[in-house]
């Protein structure tokens, strides 16, 4: 017998957390909502496991970091979704979707219906053995995309104690695990084939701080070659990387971020897609009447810049569900929501520094401020500008009211005669918008 449910959502990571918080506040009766997910706990905030969940001391744990804590909201334990009655089906893999139908089944041969289903199943890792590297099967070989990985990382790190270890993959995930590792006493190499670190995001200018900042942490920094293979000993354990250049790098530990990809599987050929993800509007509804999806898995119409955009990041995760939930339930009482007008926003930590980006990274770029590696506060940033407005700023150690500031120029977008001006007033500029 098929378990129904008036809503369901499919995924129970950040963007299903705070769907949740929006059905509760919209108003839902007990046994309306459900969320089947993979994972055996309930919704956290995910960017928690590169950062506070690696510390060696005062770690991030469970239930510390559940949604929706992350934007400084109510921590939704799992007492707090009882209380709403609330489902949560956990430990529980769809691995079939029929739209038409409308039932979902997992692995185990549980059925579910729905009258709204919101896809909000995030993406999986890139694995090196999905390209056949040899040897990428090794044990601490490690990936991280949920909580699993990152307690199998938590034990490697303490099973290899003070050990070399290589991270493969030069992006969000490479720069904060290669601090995180390092913070652990790890003697670290970091390696990736791009010239510079972050290249989707940074500039030249801008990695050439971070890059000089992880060297003078002591990170080793190899560009422009790929990883190979590996080599382990007799428990199969890897003890070294075999790089393209031909230089071997001994490792006890090797964590590979080389990027994601959406999980639309379920989906193919029910669905229209793009860019990747599933096709929404502007209020997350798929071409699929009754059917949302959320996240990272969207491709949703970007207002600001009139196209359409996949953005894999914790913002528009949480604020697409947000949007979606409010659509549904207005939706049923025959009103309306504004479309969905979202300023794309990153952000990372790692050691003492941190930074923010809003907006669009197109156009010509302006670095202002010192990026000297080696200053004792560092505040530097870059402007976009694109066809004479400023259209995204990047800033390393700003203020809460900076970051502000950053974020009003990158939606206001103003104008910008002077590039050498908007050079030499650097922050002021922002300050004055
Ligand atoms: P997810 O949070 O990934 O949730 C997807 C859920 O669906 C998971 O629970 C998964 O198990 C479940 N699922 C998938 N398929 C199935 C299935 N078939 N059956 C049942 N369940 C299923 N972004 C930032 O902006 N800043 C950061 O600093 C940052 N740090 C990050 C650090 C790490 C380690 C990672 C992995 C990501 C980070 N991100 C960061 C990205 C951000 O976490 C994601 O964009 C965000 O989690 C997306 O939310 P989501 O709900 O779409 O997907």
């Amino acid at each position: 017998m098929a378990k129904h449910f008036s809503y369901v959502i499919l995924g129970g990571g950040v963007a299903a957390g705070y769907a949740a918080r929006e059905f509760a506040n919209q108003g839902i009766k007990p046994g309306d909502l459900a969320i089947i997910s993979k994972e055996s706990v309930a919704p956290y905030e995910r960017p928690a496991l590169s950062k506070g969940y690696l510390f060696p001391q005062n770690a991030a744990r469970l239930p510390g970091f559940h949604t929706c804590v992350g934007s400084g909201g109510e921590r939704l334990s799992p007492e707090w979704y009882s209380d709403k009655g609330i489902e949560l089906i956990l430990s529980t893999e769809i691995v079939k979707a029929d739209l038409a139908s409308k039932t979902l089944t997992s692995s185990a041969g549980a059925t579910f219906t729905y009258e709204t289903l919101l896809i909000a199943t995030g993406s999986s890792v890139i694995k090196l053995t999905d390209f056949g590297v040899q040897g990428a099967e090794a044990n601490n070989i490690l990936y991280l995309r949920d909580i699993d990985d990152a307690d199998k990382l938590v034990a490697a790190m303490q099973a290899k104690k003070d050990g070399k270890a290589v991270v493969v993959g030069g992006g969000y995930i490479g720069l904060e695990l290669s601090a995180a590792l390092k913070i652990n006493n790890f003697d670290v190499t970091m390696v990736y084939p791009e010239p510079w670190c972050m290249p989707r995001l940074f500039t030249a200018g801008l990695a050439a701080f971070y890059e000089g900042y992880y060297a003078n942490k002591g990170i080793n920094i190899v560009k422009g070659t790929v990883a190979v293979g590996f080599d382990a000993d007799a428990n199969g354990d890897v003890t070294a990387v075999k790089l393209k250049n031909g230089n071997v790098l001994e490792a006890d530990i090797v964590i590979v971020g080389v990027g994601g990809r959406p999980l639309t599987g379920l989906f193919k050929g029910q669905v229209e897609e793009e860019k990747g993800g599933i096709k929404t509007d502007a209020f997350f509804a798929t071409s699929v009447p009754g059917v949302y999806a959320i996240g990272d898995v969207a491709a949703f119409p970007l207002k600001l810049y009139n196209e359409m955009r996949r953005v894999e990041h914790v913002d528009h995760a949480r604020k697409s569900a947000e949007q979606a939930v409010k659509a549904i339930k207005a939706k049923e009482s025959g009103e309306s929501v504004s479309e969905y007008d979202y300023l794309p926003y990153f952000y990372s930590r790692s050691f003492d520094i941190s930074w923010q980006f809003y907006g669009d990274n197109v156009g010509e770029n302006v670095l202002f401020g010192d990026n000297d590696p080696t200053a004792a506060t560092p505040k530097f940033g870059t402007y976009w500008v694109k066809d004479g407005k400023v259209v995204g700023v990047f800033l390393e150690g700003g203020s809460a009211e900076e970051n502000q500031a950053i974020a009003k120029v990158a939606r206001a977008q103003p104008p910008v005669a002077d590039v050498e001006a908007l050079k030499k007033e650097g922050l002021d500029f922002a300050a004055k918008i």
